[in-house]
């Protein structure tokens, strides 16, 4: 559904990305995990048309979208990191400007604009001013304003950045139900569980580049099982097991501080990036 090869992006003195390759399937949730800086957002801005790119091609359903943007433009929806509705208009008015841009029929507008601000929970504040509405809610309207003129693919930047755990996991349902629909999910993100949480395929963006690309599942076994964390002379360490019994092994050597858990996608992140997210 989405096929992107080598994109290229050097801004003055950065390379924010050095020819990166992704994949995605018709209706999977994928998911660029990457710290800050590793090029996220300016992937989201090439493929939605926002800058230029140096080199490299973008596919959506065999649609060369950067020969024929029009046609590519109709088939995305964008979530963009920054809430960039208008806040003096109400709720409705931005659907509609939305289907205006669009050039739908206005009783199209009408009545899909119903539909999806009741399907995002929002829709007892539709003729509310934007600027009434908390940040959760907001969010919300963005991701029905979205999915208006029926995108086949919705691109999420950092879709839940700056909201709390509560609304944070209310917005990954939502995510989920539209995955349900039948659309392909493009989505970045700096947090870690929440491309555990919802990713299909995750790959992670360190520095420009892509650095390994699996379904989480398969990017968490290729350590192993278990992970012990052990305080070693005030230094932590985190080692990978296969089986509890190659644990024991370890743990019959002399140590004093440590922790059995689950691997998790973290695990594979740092070992894979040498890099830690800094986010918790
Ligand atoms: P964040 O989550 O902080 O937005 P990101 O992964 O989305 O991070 P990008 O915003 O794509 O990263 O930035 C990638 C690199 O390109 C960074 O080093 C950034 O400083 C640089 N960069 C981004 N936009 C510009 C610009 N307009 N001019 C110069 N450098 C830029």
């Amino acid at each position: 559904m989405i096929r992107i090869k080598g994109l290229k992006k050097e801004y003055k003195n950065v390379k924010a990305l050095k020819g990166i390759d992704i994949n995605v399937a018709k209706g999977e949730i994928f998911s660029l995990l990457g710290p800050n800086g590793a090029g996220k957002t300016t992937t989201i801005r090439i493929i939605t048309g926002l800058t230029k790119k140096d080199a490299g091609e973008i596919f959506i359903k065999d649609i060369d979208i950067f020969k024929y943007p029009d046609k590519g433009k109709k088939l995305i929806g964008l979530i963009p990191q920054s809430v960039n509705l208008d806040v003096d208009l109400t709720v409705n008015e931005n659907m509609f400007v939305h289907g205006l841009l669009y050039s739908m029929p206005l009783g199209e507008i009408k009545e899909k604009s119903r539909e999806l601000l009741e399907y995002v929970g929002v829709y007892k504040r539709k003729d509310s001013k934007v600027k009434t509405l908390s940040g959760g809610m907001r969010r919300r309207v963005l991701i029905a304003r979205a999915l208006l003129h029926s995108p086949e693919v919705l691109f999420l930047d950092e879709p839940t950045v700056g909201l709390d755990p509560n609304i944070r996991r209310k917005i990954w349902w939502l995510i989920k139900k539209i995955q349900e629909q039948g659309t392909t999910i493009f989505l970045t993100t700096h947090y870690i569980e929440e491309a555990e949480f919802l990713s299909d395929k995750v790959a992670f963006l360190d520095e420009g580049e892509i650095v390994k690309y699996d379904t989480p599942e398969n990017l968490i076994k290729s350590l192993g099982e278990w992970a012990v964390d052990f305080l070693d002379h005030e230094k932590f360490n985190t080692l990978f097991f296969k089986t509890k019994e190659e644990i024991k092994k370890v743990l019959s050597e002399k140590h004093d501080k440590f922790h059995i858990r689950r691997v998790n996608l973290e695990d594979a992140f740092i070992t894979y990036t040498g890099k830690r997210m800094g986010n918790g």
